[in-house]
């Protein structure tokens, strides 16, 4: 779908190493290669669910995707990054939920940044009323921005308590020791998660217990380290607050933000406080011009290119073509070729990409000034108006042609020549049915 830039532009292309636009999943159905934002998508409706207000979606977006992006190779070793378990996020692939696909579209990109890097991003379903520190949990991994911290909001409805019995024989076999019969919270982290127990058989770490609990017999049991436990004569009955490991963003409590009328950034300050949230490291962010048939995407204070001119286009587009779209063009200006390349997976030297409804542009600024805004504008206007209207498998070559041919480019006069023989052959308008029926045989 691209449209290759001139080869003096191709040079700007090689100065960035950019992350990777893709990573591996492990599924149940198989190994998969997806784009980040698929990923992120399928974490937000895994780990939150759909129902949550949009700004609590849309800060599960950036807390999703910031792990995405800080987390690479989490699998290296078995050759993929990521599973799609709570090992690392959740994922719910299905891609079923609209309001998801806006609150990941509305935050592309966007993720958490701590001094220049990513950063280090953390979430659970239910803090229990108090956050834990990154460093309670997991020594090594404190920072400044994953403080243990009441939180106010979660504790607005608290889920009910739960309890879990394991039994004796159970416990002293996953835990390996013979004999135990007496177990109680030790010492206790700033948020009040256990951090050791006593026991007839001496100290146990609570982490461990609680790795062990949780592989033996389901992470659904054991939901928290923030419990008191009571020895009885047959078993050790854990009652505790909140699931999850408690560190980072609370998605209970970012919904209750949400309703309260907290937008993403305040829900993503109140979370990680001091890391700052956007495309880049400096915090930039989209901000959105509306037109009377376009949303434009700008980056920062970048003021908008290409407003008129995509009206024009996408005007243009629909009469010329004689097809419409139900979706809302959304054009994306993107200041430099890295933000460009970063955001999009797309090569650098292309001028443009379409996915969908939206059109992402490399430097609109220098296209501009170039003359060859209009063109592009209306070559990926087409792209918009065939994507909305493809409902058969159809060959690269034969949409990018018939972009050509509806908008009289000539970036790609091979596939032009091809769908104008067609159009010969077969007339327009059934050239124009092929969307529907696919190319005949
Ligand atoms: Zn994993
Ligand atoms: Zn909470």
């Amino acid at each position: 779908m691209g449209n290759a830039l001139r080869p003096s532009l191709i040079l700007l292309a090689l100065s960035f190493a950019a992350p990777a636009q893709t990573a591996a999943v492990r599924t149940p159905s198989g190994l998969i290669r997806l784009p980040v934002e698929t990923i992120a998508a399928a974490a937000v409706a895994g780990e939150m669910g759909a129902a949550a207000p949009p700004e609590a979606l849309k800060a599960m977006a950036v807390a999703a995707r910031t792990y995405i992006r800080a987390n690479p190779g989490r699998h290296r070793k078995e050759g993929f990054d990521f599973c799609s378990t709570t090992h690392c996020q959740r994922l719910d692939l299905s891609g079923k939920y609209p309001q998801i696909t806006q609150a990941v579209a509305e935050t592309e990109a966007m993720i958490l940044w701590w001094k220049g890097a990513p950063a280090l991003v953390f979430h659970s379903a239910d803090c229990g009323g108090h956050t834990a520190s990154a460093g309670e949990i997991w020594p090594g991994l404190s920072r400044p921005y994953l403080p243990a911290r009441e939180d106010p909001w979660c504790s607005r409805s608290p889920a009910p308590a739960w309890t879990a019995r394991v039994e004796w024989p159970v416990l002293e076999r996953i835990l390996h020791l013979p004999g135990l019969r007496f177990v109680a919270a030790g010492r206790r982290s700033a948020s009040g998660r256990v951090l050791s127990l006593r026991s007839n058989r001496g100290p146990i770490d609570a982490g461990f217990l609680h790795l062990a609990v949780g592989r033996a017999l389901g992470w659904n049991l054991l939901r928290s380290r923030l419990y008191d436990v009571e020895s009885t004569a047959q078993a050790a009955v854990f009652r505790g607050r909140g699931a999850g490991h408690g560190a980072g963003l609370c998605q209970k409590g970012a919904v209750e933000m949400a309703k309260n009328g907290a937008d993403f950034r305040e829900i993503l300050d109140f979370y990680f406080p001091g890391a700052v949230p956007g495309i880049t490291p400096r915090g930039l962010s989209w901000r959105l011009h509306r037109s009377d048939s376009l949303d434009l995407f700008t980056v920062g204070a970048a003021p908008p290119v290409s407003l008129p001119a995509g009206e024009t286009a996408w005007r243009e587009a629909r009469r010329r073509s004689s097809l419409d779209a139900s979706c809302r063009p959304r054009l994306r200006e993107y200041p430099s070729v890295d933000l460009f390349r970063d955001s999009t997976g797309a090569r650098g030297d292309f001028a443009a990409v379409t996915r969908g409804c939206v059109v992402h542009l490399n430097q609109p600024a220098r296209l501009q000034a170039q003359g060859r805004l209009p063109r592009i504008l209306l070559h990926e206007m087409m792209h918009v108006l065939i994507e909305a209207n493809r409902r058969a498998p159809l060959p690269e070559w034969f949409e990018e042609g018939l972009a050509e041919h509806l908008a009289g480019g000539t970036t790609r006069r091979a596939e032009r020549a091809r769908v104008e023989q067609l159009v010969r052959r077969y007339g327009r308008a059934s050239v124009l049915r092929f969307l529907q029926t696919g190319l005949p045989q």
